[in-house]
């Protein structure tokens, strides 16, 4: 067995919160209510009777009629509220009308081009209860999957709710993605009816959806209708009996519909994995664990009131934005901003415009935005008044300790503690993440959720303090996946195969002698260099400390004296040159702040790396350009020119 490196990169800073928001902390209040004095004993109560933390939540959400039992664990399989009848979009949109809350702003929506729209929850629920009929006069219902394929736009997360409402199952599809992964998505999820729009633009630019849809849509035998939304306002061909106008068929529905009773259990929504590792897989989520799970992490993580204006500015295409712009926000009642544009068009200061405009108090993103204003510099942010922002968040891949002191320096201003919550498409829900009550070291994602057993282990299963190895879940969760559609055996075989009775995540960390996890990046990705693994976070944190650099990916280069060499592939910041003497400098740099065994052997000079469209570093395509293998299925690919970039560095 390779002998594992020890801890790598030490970071030794530590961030305290102020007293004066550990005080104010929703999670504070929970914990007076039960007399719970600090984190640790927060810790021991929840994960001592985790039914009973559950039990406590879940009772702020409405049930048609109660559960039984909080938990049925028959590895591995989990049941939550068992035989509650509950459903999600009645606990999102119903209960607050009857509430007399109709008109409070749910989402305030920002197009590309600057458009605004301000959409109270009375609206959007009539908006939904009016889909919702149109889609059960089209014949859907309980059980039925429907396939959307929508950009950014209000009456994307309308139809997910409208699906919610009626018991149907959504399958949202990034807009990203080419045409031909919607087909394979539609044709997993078996989906009778397809949603899409004319078009929209992207940095200006127009992409007709709807024309790419046809193209794919004679290969998808289940798809009986293609809903399609007039939102660019551009001719497209309408197909005689299959096409409809989503503005037709909702124009006479009526603005009241009669919400679904689900099971807790009965499936919400099938989501396919980021696609970062290999071939996507359908993840299944359901009503009452899933509203639980994400109902509770917003509020205890992001610690929102009342009146906070809360942007997790994610695609609602991935599962970030599932849980935490669509339904949490509207679990929890709170105002949104939903933003369809990128972050740097038409220029680098658009989002800090948005926070400044809309007085943002909770901001949420991913670390290839950060770097991306790292590369930028600082004079972005700098023009804008960001001092709405109490907290700050981070996630879908490490964060590197250089980009966390820049975030919490220019966006945060010194005072936001940042929540760098690791989770996946599986979990639902943040599950290894601070609270705003907890000391944090930048680049570590804490500690588990209350409630969640974590660990870190070896090949043979024993647990390791600090040391790489394997992250494992040890106790089930609430908006823990249920199945993989359509395949169960892929679901116990990724899953739970490896440890007896415990999820793999597929990521390795590290544990340090404070107990705060360090994720290292994949399994798949793991470097093995002389006999010692090496993930790949360290070495890329390594390089993005060296001040000129905004980012960098390390995959591992065959070889056959050490088994694997490091090449190292770097974007740096803008005004610095590339040169074979800032590459000596760099190779040394790592070799100092790691040690000789993590020196990369090769590095080029990139202007961009290969990522998802949810922003993350896909080293799998730049591991098979640097082995000379066909990089495989790039389906899941958002910009297949830094692939060619590739060819030219190497
Ligand atoms: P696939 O499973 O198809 O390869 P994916 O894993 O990228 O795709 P997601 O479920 O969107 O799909 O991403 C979850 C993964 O993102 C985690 O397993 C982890 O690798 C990474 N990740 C998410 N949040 C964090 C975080 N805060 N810190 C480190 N890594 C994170
Ligand atoms: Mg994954």
């Amino acid at each position: 067995m390779p002998k594992d490196l020890e801890a790598l990169l030490k970071e030794e800073r530590i961030f305290k919160p102020t007293k004066d928001i550990v005080e104010k902390s929703n999670i504070t209040q929970w914990m007076n209510k039960y007399k719970i004095k600090n984190y640790d004993e927060l810790l021991k109560k929840a994960n001592d009777n985790p039914d009973w933390f559950w039990d406590d939540l879940a009772k702020e959400l409405e049930w048609f009629e109660p559960y039984k039992n909080v938990l049925k664990w028959d590895p591995p399989h989990a049941e939550w509220f068992l035989e509650g009848k509950f459903n999600i979009a009645h606990n999102a949109l119903d209960r607050h009308i009857k509430n007399g809350k109709g008109d409070k702003i749910a989402y305030i929506w920002e197009g590309e081009d600057g458009k605004t729209r301000k959409i109270t929850y009375h609206q959007l629920w009539c908006d939904v209860n009016k889909f919702a009929n149109a889609l059960r006069e089209l014949g859907i219902g309980k059980g039925d999957t429907v396939s959307i394929y929508l950009p950014m736009i209000p009456e994307l997360p309308v139809a997910m709710l409208a699906c919610a409402k009626i018991g149907a199952v959504h399958s949202v599809v990034f807009s990203g993605f080419w045409a031909k992964a919607f087909q394979e998505r539609v044709n997993d999820s078996k989906s009778k009816v397809a949603i899409t729009t004319d078009g929209f633009t992207r940095r200006g630019k127009l992409i007709p959806l709807k024309e790419n849809v046809d193209d794919i849509l004679q290969n998808t035998p289940t798809i009986k209708n293609l809903i399609v939304i007039n939102n660019a306002g551009i001719d497209v061909k309408m197909h005689e009996g299959r096409d409809l106008w989503w503005h037709e068929i909702t124009e006479n529905m009526s603005e009241e519909c009669e919400t679904e009773v689900m099971d807790s259990e009965d499936p919400l929504f099938i989501l396919y994995t980021s696609g970062t590792t290999g071939k996507p897989k359908g993840v299944v989520h359901v009503h009452g664990g899933y509203a639980v799970g994400i109902y509770t992490t917003l509020k205890f993580v992001f610690d929102l009131n009342e009146d906070d204006i809360w942007w997790c500015a994610a695609d609602i295409g991935w599962i970030t934005g599932h849980s935490y712009i669509v339904y949490a926000p509207l679990l929890l009642g709170v105002t949104s901003i939903i933003f369809e544009g990128t972050p740097d068009y038409p220029d680098p200061g658009r989002l800090w415009k948005i926070v400044e405009g809309y007085k943002v108090n909770v901001f949420y993103t991913a670390p290839t935005t950060i770097r991306m204003f790292m590369k930028y510099g600082p004079k972005w942010p700098q023009k804008y008044d960001l001092s709405s922002i109490r907290l700050l968040g981070s996630v879908g891949e490490p964060i590197n300790p250089e980009a966390w002191v820049w975030y919490y320096k220019y966006i945060g201003r010194e005072k936001c503690p940042i929540m760098d919550t690791w989770w996946q498409t599986e979990t639902g829900m943040h599950l290894i993440t601070p609270l705003p009550i907890s000391p944090l070291k930048p680049g570590s994602a804490v500690m588990p959720f209350p409630t969640v057993q974590a660990d870190i282990l070896d090949d043979m299963g024993r647990s390791l303090t600090e040391k790489g190895g394997h992250l494992v879940i040890k106790t089930p969760w609430p908006s823990m996946l249920r199945t993989i559609y359509r395949n169960p055996q892929r679901y116990i075989k990724t899953y739970w195969s490896a440890f007896k009775n415990m999820y793999l995540s597929g990521d390795v960390a590290r544990k340090d002698s404070d107990g705060y996890f360090w994720i290292q990046g994949r399994e798949d990705d793991v470097l093995s260099v002389a006999g010692h693994r090496i993930g790949t976070a360290e070495v890329e944190s390594a390089l993005v400390s060296y001040e000129c650099v905004a980012e960098a990916a390390v995959v591992g280069k065959p070889d056959e004296i050490k088994g694997e060499e490091i090449a190292a592939f770097v974007i740096l910041k803008d005004n610095f040159k590339p040169t074979q003497e800032l590459k000596d400098t760099l190779k040394y740099h790592v070799r100092v702040e790691i040690g000789p065994v993590a020196t990369p052997k090769y590095i080029s000079f990139v202007d961009d790396l290969p990522k998802t469209r949810s922003g993350k570093i896909m080293r799998r395509v730049i591991k098979a350009k640097v082995k000379g293998e066909d990089v495989g299925d790039t389906s899941t690919l958002a910009n297949p020119e830094a692939v060619d970039g590739l060819d030219r560095a190497l």
